[in-house]
């Protein structure tokens, strides 16, 4: 019974994954996401509905329109295959519980956040504002409880807000933009203090690590704004999905360093 709930929820994830990636082309170009239907963004020609199946449209069409011949970015069947994969991680995680859909709304929403951070170095208002507000409603009745998500949802877009003043003050350069604050404001509500303190350690680790490399390989200026906002999406995932052992190493790592510096034994 188990197999068939999960590979349900795979599909919906992939046919959402869909829909999440006319966000990605759209919000970003201020175009409606309800309207018009799928087109080719080349020819403009509206898509036949076997075109529009998740990943095999685009495998027997060999990622080419059917009529311009132009190329259908990999990006599309990408997206709806990690969607897929997040929505039944989400049941494997969760199970039936009422934290399954909430998670697999913030699991969206950093999808989209990732791909269009990474494409055109923004996160726009109409996720992360409303994010912000619907997290904070759900910690009405799921973890991490109003209180935490508050707290996280302040934390989360002050204290970076902070470093970031501080290091335009003595750099005289922006290191985040506003909507890297808005969409961590948004991770603390949902995810609450603890786990908005170790996304924004992960995401600064991969922005080290993957952006620094990046960097160097293509020999651009380290001025280039790197989508801090695509790492933070994939910190936080991290985070919603491995709540239990990543705040467990972070409890230790904190009681190690006590013990350390003798301040507990
Ligand atoms: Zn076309």
């Amino acid at each position: 019974m188990g197999v068939v709930i999960g590979a349900f929820i795979f599909c919906i994830g992939l046919i959402v994954g869909s829909f999440l990636n006319v966000c990605i082309y759209r919000l970003p170009r201020d175009e409606s996401v309800a309207w018009p239907a799928s087109h080719c963004t080349t020819c403009n020609r509206p898509l036949d509905w076997y075109e529009n199946i998740p990943v095999a449209s685009w495998m027997v069409l060999r990622g080419r329109c059917r009529t311009c011949r132009s190329p259908i970015a990999v990006r599309y069947p990408i997206i709806e295959l990690v969607t897929g994969v997040l929505f039944l991680g989400a049941y494997l995680v969760f199970g039936l519980t009422l934290l399954l859909p909430e998670r697999i709304l913030f699991a969206c929403a950093m999808v989209v956040l990732f791909a269009i951070d990474l494409e055109h170095q923004i996160l726009p208002n109409e996720i992360t504002l409303p994010g912000i507000a619907i997290g904070f409603l759900c910690a009405h009745f799921l973890p991490p409880g109003w209180e935490s998500s508050l707290v996280g949802l302040l934390v989360g877009g002050l204290f970076p807000f902070l470093i970031a003043e501080a290091y335009l003050r003595i750099r005289g350069r922006e290191g985040m933009g506003m909507g890297d604050f808005k969409m961590l404001a948004m991770v603390g509500a949902f995810l609450g203090w603890p786990l908005v303190g170790i996304t924004l350690i992960l995401a600064c680790a991969l922005g080290v690590v993957i952006g620094g490399g990046a960097l160097v390989i293509s020999r651009r200026d380290m001025a280039t704004r790197i989508p801090f906002g695509t790492f933070i999406a994939v910190a936080a995932l991290a985070c919603a999905y491995f709540e239990g052992p990543l705040l467990g190493t972070y409890a230790r790592a904190i009681r190690a360093y006590l013990s350390m510096a003798g301040l507990a034994s």
